[in-house]
This record gives structure tokens, sequence and C-alpha cells, in this order.
């Protein structure tokens, strides 16, 4: 039940029912040490103390090892060192106060469920610990050496949005993560470019800095726009052309709906337009609220040019921060999606014959 029964011997065990603990007084059995230094081992014995160290609990009984180590002397005369401790390389780190086993248990909570859900577990399970020292443990730990990625990934990510802004690269081959930077500028991607040399293909958003950083610091790279912001793009120059442009299509559609059509018999059928209607009130309501709006967009747009900001132009026009961003995307008014065109059929002109037979 010792974390290493070759180095260690239990001299004295007991319990505290009350405090719910169980106290080991184990003694290290090491005939030798070697100098942490030199490595040469060392025969004499300096004197020695004792180490506390925490260990997996025992059902719901806490283990805190009384551990009694030994201070050697070095012989090796060219070494600088006189005196060292012992090393249990098996047991525990240097200074530790914890055995290795429990540290291994308590980075396996914190990597599954990380801070506050790793400590609330822990609990359950009777491994005292606080969210920080779980969080200090999970730190500690030495980064997994990856192998430079052939196909890169670049994109910004925020630590706090509109405000601060990191880049992420991504091993795209392998689907993980490989790094996070600090900000979003070309010498930080030229930089790491530079230290990791061997990235054949750069997938990145079209700004200009990782264009820039890009080229700085793997010139021989293929740079590709990659397919979420190619698509995001294509998107919102199609929404642009629909929202913007209603006019153009309705008569593309009107002049589609009088082409003549040939019917089964070879008759050919030429489609009559129905007559005009006047507008329902509820049309010319949604034209005068077009035309306010279209007001609202045109002053949002002299406002930002004056050089106002977004929150102060909302305030300024009564719409919301949201809306009137979405307005600055684009100079040309997009106007309503029209939901009255829901329901409405080319047959509509008509309805009043077939109901009158
Ligand atoms: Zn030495």
């Amino acid at each position: 039940m010792l974390p290493d029964a070759t180095l260690l011997h239990l001299e004295a065990w007991s319990v505290d029912a009350t405090a719910t603990q169980i106290t080991l007084r184990v003694r290290s059995t090491q005939a030798t040490a070697p100098c942490p230094l030199c490595t040469t081992p060392a025969h004499h014995i300096h004197s020695h103390y004792e180490r506390t160290l925490a260990d997996l609990p025992w059902a719901q009984y806490r283990v805190s090892l009384q551990l009694c180590v030994r201070k050697w002397f070095c012989r090796n005369r060219s070494c600088p060192r006189r005196i060292f401790t012992e090393r249990l390389p098996t047991v525990a780190a240097p200074w530790a106060r914890r055995t290795l086993r429990l540290a291994q248990r308590l980075i396996a909570l914190g990597m599954a469920l990380g801070g506050k859900a790793g400590v609330r577990l822990g609990h359950q399970w009777d491994l005292g610990v606080s969210r920080h020292t779980l969080l200090r443990l999970l730190r500690k730990l030495p980064l997994p050496a990856w192998p430079t990625p052939r196909v890169l990934g670049v994109d910004d990510f925020a630590l706090r949005k509109r405000h601060t802004y990191g880049t992420i690269l991504v091993d795209l081959e392998h689907r993980q993560p490989v790094a996070l930077l600090p900000d979003r500028t070309a010498e930080t991607v030229a930089q790491w470019l530079q230290d990791h040399p061997g990235v054949e293909v750069i997938a990145r958003d079209r700004a200009s800095a990782y264009a820039e950083g890009a080229r700085q610091g793997a010139s021989t790279a293929i740079q590709v726009a990659d397919r979420f912001h190619v698509l995001h793009n294509l998107r919102e120059a199609l929404d642009h052309v629909f929202t913007t442009s209603p006019q153009a299509f309705d008569a593309v559609n009107a002049l589609e709906r009088q082409q003549p059509v040939v019917l089964p018999d070879g008759v050919v059928a030429v489609p009559v337009p129905p007559p005009a209607e006047p507008p329902t009130p509820a049309q010319q309501r949604a034209v005068q609220r077009q035309t306010r709006r279209q007001a609202l967009h045109t002053q949002i747009w002299t406002l930002h040019q004056q050089g106002w900001t977004g929150a102060a132009i909302a305030q300024h026009v009564g719409l919301s921060l949201r809306t009137v961003q979405r307005d600055l995307r684009t100079a040309t008014f997009a106007g309503r999606k029209r939901r009255s065109d829901v329901g409405a059929s080319l047959l509509n002109p008509y309805r009043s014959i077939y109901q009158s037979l």
C-alpha cells in the first residue's frame, strides 16, 4: 500500500477516528543516494529530517505520511554540493507536500472537470483540494509536444469580446489546437511560424494581419481562405444583393411571368398581367413604415460619417445598438424582409371572378 515499497518501510501507524485521519510513520531505506548534481552515489549520512506528505485517502480517512528522509554528504571533491537531501522520485517530487500518486489523481480530476466541478467531485471522493490548487497543478504540467502541423488553421478568438483578441492555431489534419497567441498581430504570427518551420498550407480569414504574418513567417507556404470565411462572405454578399435590390428582382419576376407558355395541345398561351389593385390600408402603412425606416438609415449613416460611435447613434435615434450596427454594415438601405408576401398568390386578382361564379 506504500507508494514505493522498495524504498520505504512502514514503522508505525495510528488512526485518529475523530479527525478521520490515518498517520503512517515511514522511513526511507535506500542504502545509498545519488547526488542530484553530480550523480555520484553517497554513502555517508549527514542527518535525518521529517517530511509530511498527503497520500491517497483510505475509505473516508485522510492518509498522511510522516516520512523520515536523510541528508547525505557528497564526497565527490569536484562537486560544489557538499550536503544534499535524498530524492525519492517514485514517491514525491522534491519539496512537494503530497505524494506523486495523489497529485496524479488530482491532475486527472482537474483535467476532466476543471476547477469548480473538480473540487465538488473531489470532496465526494474525500480528496480535499481547493480550486486554486487544482488549477495550479494543471498549469504546472508541461505542455504536450506537438509536431509542427503541415496544414495550419489561423483564426482569432475573443478573450473579451470587442476588447481583447488572441490567435488560435489549429492543426487542421489532426483537428487539434496547437497554440494560443496573446494577440492577433502579423508579428506574433510570423514569429511563431519562424520558430516552427515546416508549415506548408495556412488556412486563414481574409484579414490582412494574418496574410502578412504568414508571408513574413512562412513565405513558401500556400495561403488559402478557409471554408468558414469563404461561405460567411458569400452569405453576406448574397444577403446584401437580395435585400438591397428588391425592385430589380421584382422586374425580373414580372418579365418571367409574361413569357408565353406552350400548352400540351400546342396552343401558345400568353399570360395577361392582372389588373393593378389599389394598395390595401395595411400595405399603405407598410410603405409609410418603410419610408420612416429609410430616413433613419440615412440619419445613422450621416452621424456615422460625422464620427459618432455606434452606441451614441443608437441612443440618439432610439434604436438598439445591434440594429444600428446592422445598418452600418451596408450603406444601401436593406429594408425589411417582405413578410406580407407570405400567402400571396398570382391568382389573388382573379379571386373575385371565381367567387362570383
Ligand atoms: Zn555531488
